[in-house]
């Protein structure tokens, strides 16, 4: 089997060691084999990227805009094919799968657009005789570490914007997740990339990711992951003063009022807690439900859960595919005996499954019972597991939706104008949903969360300046 190799100044190279990319519906099925890049190989990709930068930060607008708008075209014309890879790498289902690449697609889209779009202010002095300009410039070479959830979608959101702005990209993709990320590696050199200007360093986090966060020649670092990843970063980074952005974990809150429309609350529910097999950051793993309707929407829920196909995620009519790997199936299964021993009741779900093929295969879970102070409430999962917190009225509901160390999205069902424009106000996170589920957001505004969930600038739209460029003031007498 060919191995498929790293990008590090415009070379494709092997590394020291590979890496086989299983494919979690089916563990008997090697999708490939991926280079290791070791930690020389990281330091080499640092050095291309930096002597790439000058060139690249004065490149001219419409080089910029034709490569990214090229990768765009290509991205969205094979969304089935790259959909089919990443749904056989990751888990998730076939149409979430293409529907992720397409997103990626039209992320590489608004992205070409910015590039043309790019624009300061030019200002009167206080002072007579002077005129002032606020202009945006690349940053340098930025650091990228993606986690393995999104494993085409967040690559696109950080590339995108890091190379519209005008930087240098060192790239290191979750092991779990190769193949995507090479696939989008290939279509960027082959869209024309400058060589150096973007670099794949497929390698070990604590290798790999290690060199690019201590590296002084690394300008900044845009994170996903787990929170005890990021919280090692920004420390590393903060050593050196380098610019960070950090997106990470959630545990995010699903209001539901006795007021609500049952099919709108269930449908949000099983939608935000349980499609891509819970495996979202902004996934709903809380469902606070107010009393009057409380019994209703358990039964709702359970109903609904009862008719999902979990099988493999390439199938038709699957609807929740396999967990991603046995270190998270095994960690989904210590949270549902960690609910247990709480004394939650488990009301469904939460067993493995035997299918046709060898997956990890995991029944979605409901748990009913649960009280803020649990840990099953407290503690990100990252898989099919939500837990129900019964309360009085919207103001319960409310202090329980905020009391959390996370601040990543909140959501409220109800018909209630009031309430929804209350909890819009005063829920305490970055994204706040409204008779919708908490997964599930535009890519032409910001991203991101409050809280342990998020430090720096937010990700995506126009925001994404905000880390990517760095300000300029000129004064210029005349
Ligand atoms: P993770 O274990 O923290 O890994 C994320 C990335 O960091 C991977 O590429 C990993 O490489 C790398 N890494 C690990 N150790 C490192 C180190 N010492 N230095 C530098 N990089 C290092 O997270 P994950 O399990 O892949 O992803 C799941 C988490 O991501 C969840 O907590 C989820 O909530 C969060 N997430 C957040 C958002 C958001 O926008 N807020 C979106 C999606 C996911 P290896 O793969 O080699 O370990």
């Amino acid at each position: 089997m060919n191995v498929f190799p790293n990008l590090i100044g415009g070379q494709w190279l092997e590394g020291g060691s590979v890496n086989p990319n299983i494919n979690p519906s089916n563990l008997d099925d090697v999708i490939g084999q991926y280079a290791q890049a070791d930690a020389a190989q990281a330091h080499s990709a640092i050095a291309a990227a930096r002597a790439a930068f000058p060139a690249w930060a004065l490149s001219g607008i419409q080089q910029r805009f034709d490569i990214l708008d090229k990768a765009g075209s290509e991205i969205l014309a094979r969304k089935e094919e790259l959909g089919a890879l990443l749904s056989r790498e990751e888990g998730k289902t076939l149409p979430e799968g293409i529907g992720e690449v397409a997103r990626a697609g039209q992320i590489f889209k608004f992205f070409a657009g910015e590039v043309l779009r790019l624009s300061g202010d030019k200002l009167p002095s206080v002072r007579p005789g002077i005129d002032v300009e606020v202009t945006r410039e690349p940053v340098g070479v930025i650091g990228l570490i993606t986690p393995w959830n999104f494993p085409i979608a967040i690559p696109a959101w950080k590339i995108a914007p890091a190379l519209a702005y005008g930087n240098c990209v060192v790239f290191k993709p979750a092991e779990l997740v190769p193949g995507s990320a090479w696939a989008l590696a290939d279509i960027l050199h082959r869209a024309g990339v400058p060589a150096g200007v973007f670099n794949l360093v497929m390698g070990r986090g604590s290798v790999v990711g290690d060199v690019m966060v201590r590296h002084r020649d690394v300008s900044a670092i845009s994170f996903t992951g787990s929170v005890g990843t990021g919280r090692a970063i920004a420390a590393l980074a903060a050593e050196r003063l380098a610019k960070v952005q950090l997106e990470m974990g959630g545990k995010n809150p699903l209001v539901v009022l006795d007021d609500a429309d049952l099919s709108v609350a269930v449908n949000c529910a099983v939608q935000g807690a349980y499609f891509s097999t819970g495996q979202r950051c902004t996934a709903s793993s809380r469902f606070i439900v107010t009393s009057g309707i409380h019994d209703r929407f358990v039964q709702g829920v359970k109903e609904r859960l009862a008719a999902l196909k979990v099988d493999d995620a390439l199938l038709e009519g699957t609807d929740i595919g396999p967990v991603v790997d046995a270190s998270q199936l095994d960690q989904d299964l210590r949270y549902i005996e960690i609910g247990k021993s709480e004394d939650a009741e488990l009301v469904f779900g939460g067993e493995l499954l035997q299918r046709r093929t060898r997956g990890h295969f995991l029944s979605p879970a409901l748990f009913t019972g649960a009280t803020a102070g649990m840990r099953i409430s407290r503690e990100e999962i990252f898989g099919p597991v939500a837990s129900v917190q019964r309360v009085a009225d919207y103001e319960e509901a409310l202090a329980v939706a905020n009391d959390t160390e996370f601040g990543l999205s909140s959501g409220v069902v109800t018909t209630s104008l009031k309430h929804a424009s209350h909890f819009k106000r005063h829920a305490q996170a970055g994204m706040v949903m409204v008779n919708a589920p908490t997964a599930g957001v535009d890519y032409h505004v910001p991203f991101g969360g409050r809280k342990g969930s998020s430090l720096g600038p937010r990700e995506q739209g126009r925001y994404a300046a905000e880390f990517y460029t760095t300000v300029k003031t000129t004064y210029i007498a005349a």
